[in-house]
């Protein structure tokens, strides 16, 4: 797809209604789509971590290529910036097909998507990024498409309205999803694959970072890729991001190589934390420490207290919050461990909490 083209999909997206603002973790924006292109894996050899997806999907793909069928239909979830999309790409790339990408806010209507279908050819990727936004009427249109590869045209109204079957080449949906939860039980029923991409490691971080830093041409030493690495949310998108800012740091203070000194000076710059949390992460903590006494706090309240979407909470910040033990799910809401505690220097005291945030 062209830049153009992403860039008219990222603005259909949700949460990016500034869409150069960095403020929500791991959502790409246009500096991500115009700059970052280069920075995708191509090929799984290029896809680092994540390594049980891959060998898994690697076998899927060879089965269907000695079939000679196409892949079954495949569902990606995941928090944004993991590599959905790239993995798409890659997926396509291997098995030698097209791919054409959209995603589900972009489809307004049912009819939006006769075109695309239509189009593909046997094997043919279709893409469909924010697979749980596509509308009820979409999502029922889908259906027949992705069991039968067949769909259902509606033509003339009223008494004279018909139904006329078109049928399409076999194809593979690839849809990408933050929020499985949201996706309908019918829909999700037709997918043959499933895989949830988790965050990254801090070690494949640092390959990334340093695999990147080759690519847009500057030196970057262990230590700072380390540094960068433990930074980043265990997100890849985020720790491109980071290493474009240091080296716009570096190139303007001249330092050729990038080391631990200027990593971490840019780092601390951008208010990104040595735990590696940014400010949307520290006012979430904070709310929930300072405004509900630790909690439980509903997700509601939380986001109209911090004035942010509902959305932008539940698909970016909370998921890495919870998996690095900043806070726990409850039934009856969020609630901050004794690790949020510590980070703000809060004595962990359940009971004694709102007499501890008095003072
Ligand atoms: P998602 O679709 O899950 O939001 P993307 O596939 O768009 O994520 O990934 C965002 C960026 O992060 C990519 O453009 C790429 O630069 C980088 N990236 C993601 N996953 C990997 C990976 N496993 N190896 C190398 N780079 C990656």
């Amino acid at each position: 797809m062209t830049n153009e083209g992403r860039l008219k999909l990222l603005k259909g997206r949700s949460n990016n209604t500034d869409p150069l603002k960095t403020a929500s973790p791991g959502q790409e924006t246009e500096e991500d789509v115009v700059l970052n292109i280069s920075l995708r894996p191509q090929k799984f050899t290029e896809f680092t971590g994540q390594k049980e997806i891959i060998d898994n999907l690697k076998i899927c793909l060879a089965a269907a290529k000695e079939r000679k069928e196409p892949l079954e239909h495949i569902l990606l979830s995941g928090p944004p910036g993991l590599g959905k999309t790239s993995l798409s790409h890659i997926i396509a790339h291997e098995m030698g097909t097209k791919i054409t990408a959209t995603s589900g806010p972009a489809i307004e209507r049912a009819g939006d998507l006769i075109g695309i279908l239509t189009n593909l050819e046997k094997g043919d990727i279709l893409f469909i990024d924010e697979i749980h936004r596509l509308s009820k009427v979409v999502e029922e249109f889908l259906y027949p498409a992705m069991e039968g590869f067949q769909i259902d045209f509606v033509i003339d109204k009223g008494q004279f309205a018909r139904t006329i079957k078109f049928n399409l080449k076999p194809f593979t949906l690839i849809g990408a999803t933050t929020r499985t939860g949201l996706l309908a039980a019918p829909l999700r029923a037709r997918f043959g694959i499933f895989h949830h991409l988790d965050f990254y490691k801090i070690e494949d971080l640092a390959v990334i970072i340093k695999h990147s830093a080759k690519i847009l041409g500057v030196e970057i030493d262990n230590e700072a890729a380390d540094e960068v690495a433990r930074r980043s949310r265990g997100t890849p998108r985020i720790a491109n991001r980071l290493l474009r800012r240091i080296r716009d740091y570096a190139q303007v203070k001249k330092i050729g190589k990038i080391n631990l000194t200027v990593a971490s000076e840019t780092l601390d710059e951008l208010g990104i934390d040595k735990a590696g949390l940014d400010d949307i992460d520290r006012r979430v903590l904070k709310t929930i420490l300072q405004n509900y006494s630790g909690g439980p706090v509903g997700v509601e309240s939380l986001a109209a207290t911090l004035n942010e979407e509902t959305d932008t909470i539940v698909d970016t910040v909370e998921p890495f919050l919870l998996k690095a033990g900043y806070i726990k799910r409850t039934s009856r809401g969020r609630l901050a461990t004794k690790l949020s505690f510590e980070h703000f220097g809060l004595k962990y005291n359940k009971e004694k909490q709102e007499e501890l945030f008095e003072k």
